[in-house]
């Protein structure tokens, strides 16, 4: 069976297990103590593969490229595509919650509701947006330099920084004369290889984890009315969302590329499904990086370098989500939002997006940011609550996805995209 096909069947058995276990008044304390930590050891197992992984592909890919102007040719394309995507993708966003409304059809009551049972969780993401917002205007940019390579890359939450150091290192490596550092590109060519073939391993676990995740978060969701008091809101976001990740993200693959979207869409669904399942694009990217070098035939200089930027910068779902959320809030609180007052979203939801940790629910805590600058009531925040987490997987499919097709469209770019490594998963493990 293929890769995605197995992962699959263990997100509807795992939905499954959830759903009978919430029947029985012991179930949900069995799936919390009993199989949830093996969604937790899933992601965990990735996330410690990531920074390694950054590390080394990066330095990798860097060093690779030979000279300094290829490295500044990749990094405008990357950096100008994934600005142009994410502008789309909010504006998709605002396009589609000013024709539904869906703020419009939540009542006086619901909100009353939504604010009693949501408040305390919102003011506590409100804080967290605090601390980012306190710091001065420059912050953002000084956050970027790490005072120590050990202590940066001990935490996950740097993973910018680290990205930083590699890229430097890698630029010192092309600088010096190949006899002289022969020996370390070859040991960081061989550290990539050894962790790409973990990674190869973990997925063997996907299936497994993925279903223990998904029958974790079945027995952990709130109740179903305030489901569907949200249910135009949240549509708003999946329609935004699966436009993006169904047609236009394919659309502009095939426009640019001349691939199909069957191959696209085989190529990268393992890393789609580890997306929706993690709701974090940085535990996904040591997948995606896989996927799309050995499936989609994306050459390793280029994924090694757009796909670890891609994942912390490039987050056309959650900046979508941002507008969507935006423009949501205000609508359930009655106010006008000015042509002026929506554009502003554009700029700040692109930045917010390029903000957000690639972590579950950064988005969200992001999105605190974006409701201040336009003037939209913060206590909102709990209005969207009960379906943050569904909606944070389903738009980290998108963050995910649309990396892919970056690291696609530029490698073609580049004349770096070629036929694919690995046309099926059973390449990896030849019967005899
Ligand atoms: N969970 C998202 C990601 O990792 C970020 C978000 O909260 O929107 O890509």
């Amino acid at each position: 069976m293929a890769l995605h096909w197995q992962i699959i069947t263990g997100m509807v058995v795992g939905v499954l297990v959830g759903a009978i276990a919430v029947q029985f008044s012991w179930g949900p304390g069995i799936i919390i103590d009993f199989v949830k930590p093996f969604g937790s050891i899933f992601i965990d197992v990735l996330k410690m593969i990531a920074m390694p992984l950054i590390i080394a592909s990066l330095i990798k890919g860097i060093s690779d490229l030979q000279d300094i102007s290829k490295l500044s040719i990749l990094g405008k394309r990357t950096i100008g595509i994934y600005l142009i995507t994410t502008v789309f993708a909010v504006t998709v966003g605002l396009s589609i919650v000013n024709v539904i409304q869906p703020g419009k059809t939540i009542t006086e009551e619901t909100r009353e509701q939504l604010v009693a049972a949501y408040g305390a969780d919102a003011e506590r993401t409100q804080q967290l947006a605090a601390e980012t917002r306190d710091a001065g205007p420059l912050q953002p940019l000084e956050d970027l330099f790490a005072e120590n390579i050990f202590s940066a890359a001990a935490d996950n939450g740097n993973m910018l920084q680290v990205i930083i150091v590699a890229i430097f290192f890698g630029i010192g490596l092309i600088l010096l004369p190949n006899e002289k550092v022969k020996t370390v590109k070859h040991f960081f060519d061989g550290l990539n290889e050894v962790i790409l073939k973990l990674i190869d391993l973990i997925m063997l676990a996907a299936p497994y984890g993925v279903g223990a995740l998904l029958a974790a978060l079945v027995v952990e969701s709130p109740s179903v009315d305030i489901f569907v008091a949200l249910l135009w809101y949240a549509l708003c976001v999946v329609l935004g969302l699966a436009f993006m990740v169904g047609i236009f993200y394919p659309l502009v693959m095939k426009i640019f590329t001349g691939k199909s979207f069957s191959f696209f869409f085989k190529g990268i669904s393992p890393a789609q499904l580890v997306a929706f399942s993690t709701s974090s694009s940085a535990a996904t990217l040591p997948v995606t990086m896989e996927r799309t070098e050995e499936h989609l035939g994306v050459d390793r200089e280029v994924t090694s370098f757009v796909l670890p930027i891609g994942a912390t910068i490039n987050m056309d779902g959650t900046s979508l989500y941002q507008a969507i959320a935006a423009v949501f809030i205000a609508q359930a609180f009655g106010l006008e939002l000015s042509i002026g007052a929506q554009l502003g979203i554009v700029i700040t939801a692109t930045l917010a997006s390029i903000g957000s940790a690639a972590v579950p629910s950064a988005g969200m805590v992001m999105l605190v940011i974006v409701l201040a600058q336009a003037g939209i009531p913060e206590a909102g925040l709990a209005l969207i609550f009960a379906v943050d987490r569904p909606l944070d997987m389903c738009r980290t499919v998108a963050n995910v996805t649309g990396d892919a097709t970056v690291s696609m469209l530029v490698a073609k770019s580049v004349d770096k995209l070629g036929d694919p490594k690995v046309k099926n998963w059973d390449d990896h493990y030849p019967s005899e």
